[in-house]
């Protein structure tokens, strides 16, 4: 069924400002991150050149969670209709008992989404929202592949490829991935992302396996579950116009240095083998997966070098656990916090100050999301005893007032909740934030210091 809820269609919300200046700008990575800067930045009319290691561009067959605060800005840039041919907009939102399934925590997300936040919740398979944000940046960037950037002059600033070949530009951002290298560059050195003791096997199978099934049928129609079990869980959703279901299974694992690896999906099922049938029943549909560790780091002090040409953004500057499903969310509004800053520079002597209003946006919003996330780490994989029972007393209390809200009744907001999608507060901050209208408040404040900064010139 078409999702009816992503119909509104809004032109975007800013354009270069009279004296604008175009940069040689170069970006280093084009994941989500990489093609929303350029998309904006190629946009507000800098020359935006793209290096990627990859022989081709592409993203892993794998679900991914859009929230109203990345979904609105994917309706501005005009996409919307896009996404709603290949979304999915989960009516509820499910927290279960690993042995039992019970539904412990719950909400009802479809239209009050768009009712609360003014722009769906989506589900969306990785390699069509790849694509879309490919072709949004592609008629305004140049795009390199096969250009792995081994080293960087961040005073210069020039980028060395691994061929040897050097390129000057103006400014460089590092948007290189969890594994990034110009975050060495930044920091002032070797920076390695941090083991978190999960990782996480992710499967995507087609629903018409599940449809066979009574038991989980109904799987399909229904949004995002998560089994929440000791030191494990799933989330479950489906994907592409409900054609796909998605499974991502998180486990404890020492892992440091691997990046994916393919297991056994008997050694995968094994981890899961105390969850109640209906999850194995799902486990057993998988034929094939991989295994992702999962690493974040402790908030950075800076994300932009100190001469200030040089800056980083999405999981390259603050990668985080995926249980609050804000990674990539975070990346693309970091993207869009730099294309619409950028669209105001009058002066290459901006460039510096630009970057560093770009981190006061931008820094305590992501970190926010990163100490959610580990919250969450805690909150799923709680052992079953005391901790355990509390913790599902609370989420029971806000399904409770969750029900009431469904029913047009008032209902309380549940700050504090163990289910921290049942906090009204943090659903307002996290799903009610929309960055452009953050810069522009930014902005109003500080026009001034670039004026000044003009009339020095
Ligand atoms: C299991 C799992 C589930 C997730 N679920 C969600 C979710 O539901 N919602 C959500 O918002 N987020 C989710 N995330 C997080 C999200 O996937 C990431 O935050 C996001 O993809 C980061 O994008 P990025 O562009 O910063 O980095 P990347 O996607 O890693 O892109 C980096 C790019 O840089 C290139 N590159 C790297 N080094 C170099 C170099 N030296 N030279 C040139 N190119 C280079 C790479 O080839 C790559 O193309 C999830 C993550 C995982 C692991």
């Amino acid at each position: 069924m078409p999702n009816k809820e992503i119909t509104k269609e809004t032109p975007p919300t800013y354009a270069r400002t009279a004296n604008f200046c175009p940069l040689d700008i170069a970006i280093v990575g084009a994941g989500v991150a990489g093609l929303v800067a350029g998309y904006l930045l190629g946009r507000a009319g800098h020359r935006v050149t793209l290096f990627d290691s990859a022989s081709e561009l592409g993203e892993v067959g794998a679900g991914i969670q859009l929230t109203p605060n990345v979904t609105r800005l994917l309706i501005r840039w005009g996409v919307g209709e896009q996404l709603r041919k290949v979304g999915v907009v989960p009516p509820t939102f499910s927290l279960r008992r690993y042995a039992t399934g019970e539904v412990i925590g719950w909400r009802k997300w479809g239209d009050n989404m768009e009712r609360d936040y003014g722009a769906p919740y989506c589900l969306a398979h990785r390699a069509d929202l790849h694509k879309i944000l490919l072709d949004l940046a592609k008629p305004y960037v140049v795009i390199r592949l096969n250009s792995t950037v081994v080293d960087i002059n961040p005073s210069l600033p020039t980028l060395t490829l691994s061929s040897g070949e050097v390129v000057r530009t103006q400014m460089i951002i590092g948007a290189d991935g969890i594994h990034s290298r110009v975050r060495n560059v930044v920091v002032g050195s070797i920076d390695r992302p941090k083991p978190t003791g999960d990782a996480a096997y992710r499967a995507v199978v087609p629903s018409s396996e599940l449809l066979k099934d009574p038991d989980l049928a109904p799987f399909v129609e229904d949004g995002t579950n998560i089994w929440m079990g000791p030191r494990r869980h799933l989330v479950t959703y489906p994907l592409r116009n409900k054609e796909l279901y998605n499974i991502v299974m998180a486990y404890p694992s020492p892992s440091t240095d691997e990046v994916t690896r393919p297991v056994d999906p008997a050694i995968m099922r094994n981890d899961f083998i105390d969850f109640e049938p209906r999850a194995r029943k799902l486990l057993a549909l998988i034929k094939a997966t991989s295994s992702w560790a999962l690493m974040d780091h402790k908030p950075l002090d800076n994300w932009v070098h100190k001469d200030g040409k040089v800056c980083l953004l999405g999981d390259a500057c603050h990668p985080m656990l995926p249980y609050r499903a804000q990674g990539a969310a975070m990346a693309i509004e970091d993207g869009a916090a730099l294309g619409n800053l950028f669209s105001r520079i009058t002066h290459p002597s901006q460039i510096g100050k630009m970057l560093w209003a770009y981190q006061e946006i931008r820094h305590p919003r992501a970190t926010a999301a990163q100490l959610e996330s580990r919250m969450n780490q805690r909150i799923f994989h709680l052992p079953d005893g005391p901790e355990q029972e509390a913790r599902d007393e609370s989420m029971r209390q806000a399904t409770v007032a969750a029900i009431k809200e469904a029913n047009g009744e008032p209902a309380d907001d549940c700050v504090g909740s163990q289910n921290q999608w049942a906090d009204k507060q943090k659903n307002d901050r996290v799903f009610g934030y929309d960055i452009d209208a953050e810069v522009d408040k930014w902005w109003k404040e500080h026009e001034s210091d670039f004026n000044i900064l003009k009339a020095k010139m």
